[in-house]
């Protein structure tokens, strides 16, 4: 019979509005992309603009900051000026700091307008200094901070819960004829927080910031944040985002890029293929691998580099890479492309392997 195409993997993106946050596309079929948190005092200036530029170094396209005090407001104007990425101000209760934030030129606000409408009912001017400074805006909500009228409603912060709230946190600029933004429901649950993203996917055309809150410690967190998320991208829902992890911020953005390489929404760059090691290892396997791992950081061309423990089944897997080790005997064959181009004794192996990246990737760059 006549052969058939394979099932494609990832269903095609769903159509969202397409809204800026600075220079990056978010949504209407733009790259998806990874977002983080700085952890500094945002009034600490230099030390959030160096971890901004570490995040920026990381492959991070979209850094936050926390506005909770009139000082961190006052300092935004430089920390927006001087990051290399867009900056998103987030702020919570005081409108006057949402208002600052645009002045200041930040290239989105995180807001809450369920609080502001209930406190001081701004969200028509926010509405109008947003359009005006095309600065576009994050609402939504987090089970922890959902309306009581709601939880009592639904019974707890269920999948309905979280989209009624942000749709109503969204009609409320909607009123005023704004919709330059894009909307998170995000749970610690990553069940309950898939029910609410394809939900809200199915009721609204906004860009979707996917998150899974307070998700936990690093392995916890990564795991909890990739499992969700891969459901998630896998059915076309997801424009942005962020994993969050009580750890560094760069993490969260490596983890949140090695997603999306994953699931090729991101180019591939450099990927260690390493054994698990077993009982034929000669080589401490965990060791190599890690060491390989931080001698290549900061290597942005695609790089496949196996690591292998031993000469059974290493050459072949080796021979896929751009570049691997199978080591036995207290040595290591280097493989270039599937040929052997030397063999090391075993203290060398990091540094050869390193040295032979840093080569391919300077060819790369010049081809
Ligand atoms: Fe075991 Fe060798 Fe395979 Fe590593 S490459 S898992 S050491 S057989």
């Amino acid at each position: 019979g006549m052969p058939t195409a394979p099932a494609p993997v990832l269903a095609p993106r769903r159509p969202t509005r397409r809204i800026q946050v600075g220079k990056v596309a978010v949504g209407g079929g733009a790259p998806i992309s990874v977002q983080s948190m700085t952890t500094t005092k945002t009034t600490d200036i230099n030390g959030t603009l160096q971890q901004i530029a570490e995040l920026t170094a990381s492959g991070c396209d979209i850094v936050r900051v926390a506005v909770p005090s009139q000082d961190d407001a006052d300092v935004l104007h430089i920390i927006a000026k001087k990051s290399q990425i867009p900056v998103i101000a987030d702020i919570h209760f005081q409108p006057k700091y949402v208002f600052a934030a645009i002045d200041a030129g930040c290239a989105a606000v995180r807001v809450n307008p369920g609080n502001i409408r209930q406190f001081d009912d701004k969200v028509g001017e926010i509405a109008k200094a947003a359009a005006d400074a095309g600065v576009s805006l994050r609402i939504g909500v987090n089970a922890g901070s959902l309306d009581k009228r709601l939880l009592a409603k639904h019974g707890g912060p269920t999948p309905d819960a979280l989209v009624e709230s942000a749709l109503w946190e969204a009609s409320l600029f909607e009123e005023h004829g704004f919709r330059d933004f894009k909307i998170s429901v995000k749970h610690n649950d990553p069940i309950v927080m898939v029910q609410a993203y394809r939900k809200l996917s199915a009721e609204c055309e906004y860009p979707l910031h996917l998150g899974v809150t307070e998700a936990g410690p690093a392995f916890q967190g990564t795991i909890k944040s990739s499992t969700a998320f891969g459901i998630l991208l896998a059915e076309g829902i997801g424009d942005t985002i962020r994993v969050s992890l009580s750890a560094p911020p760069v993490e969260e953005v490596k983890v949140g890029n090695k997603i999306l390489e994953s699931l090729n929404l991101r180019p591939r760059k450099l990927e260690i293929v390493s054994c698990p090691s077993c009982g034929r290892a000669q080589v401490d396997v965990y060791t190599l691998a890690e060491q390989v791992t931080e001698g290549l950081e900061g290597l942005t061309v695609p790089l496949r580099v196996a690591v292998m423990g031993c000469v059974v089944n290493g050459p072949g897997e080796a021979r896929e890479a751009d570049l691997g080790v199978a080591s036995g005997n207290g040595k290591g064959q280097i493989f270039v492309k599937g040929e052997v181009i030397k063999t090391v004794p075993e203290d060398e192996i990091v540094a050869t392997l390193i040295a032979e990246a840093n080569r391919i990737a300077a060819e790369m760059e010049h081809t």
